[in-house]
């Protein structure tokens, strides 16, 4: 039995330090020809952990099977459910891992014990001998079995390709002009710094389709504006634009308690969109209205339609991003509009200098026009919008910040904090997957089902040394090291497994 000098009970495993023992206990048990070395640290492994040791000496009865053994520990960690009286053991390794050291101490001080160790990642059997003063030795056995696979660290990157974090452009209203100027600015981008901006159309259902509203909405060729539909039709075809929906009329609606109206300018409007331009239209846009002093501009009813019809909506005017992964309100997705003038136009590089942390910027805008004369007024002029984008560009082109449409950022912010990351890796190839968590749900009475979740999330896959060359579907994937781990990046969709191979 070993206590420390304050005069706690030592057990198996415990190491203590600065030892100052009883010279008697050296005499018993240290000496070992040259004299007695103080040591400056003392590994208990000889007494045997019994579950309520109480420091009392053995009693003779635990002194009786001297060939007993008293703990193995493997790598020095104690073999779990280790008891002296059984013999073997079995322990299950991953794939690819050595197997342990095994030590050991005797039940009793008088016994003496010899370990035979296996080495390397095959399976095997290490075998622990006791040998009792009497000469009676009993012999345990650890088998070691390896599984066809192992663990592979994997993580979600906030953002794709990771990126640091998102930005998202927004276009409220729907202004052919607008978008068009948009598309030839976008189209220069892209040719001259090789980065492909992207804003969302947040369209006023009834700039293209016109219904009695008295009449519950079954979609009707006739009611549809042909000639605006074209346009936005052609437009939406573009990589740069997608599409939302920023409600029927635009009205002041959002204090009603009308069912009828909730449906018309929430449910209807996005159901107009979808059977018209054949797109998903999983996001809404709130319109601003005029300001009540002191009102809220929704009640309780109008986002809770909102939340059952909607993946994401953005909110009005915050100041803030969305920081990813901290538990986004989806039904109030944070957003800074802009403004003209310079304060506003800071307030908004602002919010793409923040987003870069780990966080989703959602930047919106209403109409652009060529020349703005005056100051702090919703529409904007091309100078203002031409800023924005020179701003966001650099961080684009080397990967900072990913600028993802609206309703593709909400998928990919709403899969990253209700997923989770499985990756196995086995002797050819590594297996990544995404899972919906089990308690991941949209809010009760939703329209929509988990299967519209169909957005790449980026992984972060730590790869083994054996694994130089990595190919995921064919493709070579780069790699890339930080503190002495090389990782690659894959993109992985809810549900899906996709396989990192060996290249040749
Ligand atoms: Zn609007």
């Amino acid at each position: 039995m070993v206590a420390a000098h304050d005069g706690k009970v030592l057990l198996c495993g415990d190491t203590v330090r600065g030892v100052s023992l009883a010279v008697s206990y050296f005499t018993e048990h240290f000496v070992s020809g040259e004299g007695i070395a103080m040591p400056e640290k003392l590994e208990v492994i000889c007494a045997y952990d019994r579950a309520a040791n109480t420091g009392a000496p053995l009693r003779e009865e635990e002194l009786a099977e001297e060939e007993r053994a008293g703990a193995l520990y493997l790598d020095g960690r104690k073999l779990e459910g280790f008891s002296p009286d059984t013999d073997r053991y079995t322990v299950e390794l991953e794939y690819g891992v050595p197997c342990p050291e095994v030590t050991a101490g005797a039940y009793s001080p008088r016994a003496s014990v010899t370990v035979e160790n296996v080495t390397g990642t095959t399976d095997g059997v290490a075998r622990i001998s006791v040998t009792a003063a009497s000469g009676a030795v009993r012999t345990y056995e650890v088998a070691f079995r390896h599984l066809d696979h192992y663990t592979v660290s994997a993580k979600m990157e906030k953002a794709r390709g990771g990126a640091g974090g998102i930005i998202s452009l927004v276009h409220d209203d729907g202004d052919l002009a607008t978008v068009r100027w948009l598309q030839e600015r976008f189209t220069a981008y892209s040719e001259e710094y090789g980065v492909d901006l992207s804003v969302m159309i947040a369209l006023i259902a009834n700039r293209v389709y016109r219904q009695d509203p008295a009449q519950p909405y079954v979609f009707d060729p006739d009611c549809v504006i042909q000639e605006q539909a074209d346009a936005w039709r052609e437009l939406l075809e573009s990589p740069y634009f997608s599409l939302g929906c920023h409600s029927y009329t635009h009205g002041n609606w959002g204090q009603t308690d009308s069912d009828g109206l909730m449906t018309r300018e929430i449910v209807s409007a996005g159901q107009m969109l979808r059977d018209i331009f054949g797109l998903p239209v999983l996001t809404f846009v709130y319109p601003g209205f005029a300001e009540v002093p002191g009102e809220e501009r929704y009640n309780e009813l109008s986002m809770s339609y909102i939340a059952r019809n909607y993946l994401a909506a953005r909110f009005l005017t915050s100041g803030k991003v969305n920081p990813i992964g901290a538990g986004t309100d989806f039904v109030r997705v944070l957003a800074h509009g802009a403004y003209s003038g310079q304060a506003g136009l800071d307030a908004q590089l602002a919010r793409i200098d923040e987003a870069v942390n780990g966080g989703w910027g959602v930047l919106f805008f209403h109409t652009v026009i060529p020349e703005q004369t005056a100051v702090q007024n919703i529409t904007v002029d091309y100078a203002y919008m031409e800023q924005l984008f020179l701003y966001l560009i650099p961080y684009l082109q080397d990967g900072r910040l990913w600028c993802a449409p609206f309703e593709e950022a909400a998928k990919y912010v709403w899969e990253y904090e209700h997923s989770h990351v499985q990756a196995v890796g086995y002797a050819d190839r590594i297996e990544v997957s995404l899972l919906l968590n089990e308690d991941a749900a949209f809010p009760e009475g939703s329209a929509l089902d988990t299967a519209v979740l169909d957005c790449s999330v980026t992984v972060r896959v730590a790869l083994p040394d054996g694994m130089t060359e990595p190919v995921c579907g064919g493709t070579a994937l780069s790699c890339f090291s930080e503190e002495g781990v090389r990782y690659v990046y894959v993109d992985v969709a809810v549900g899906q497994t996709v396989t990192i191979t060996q290249g040749v």
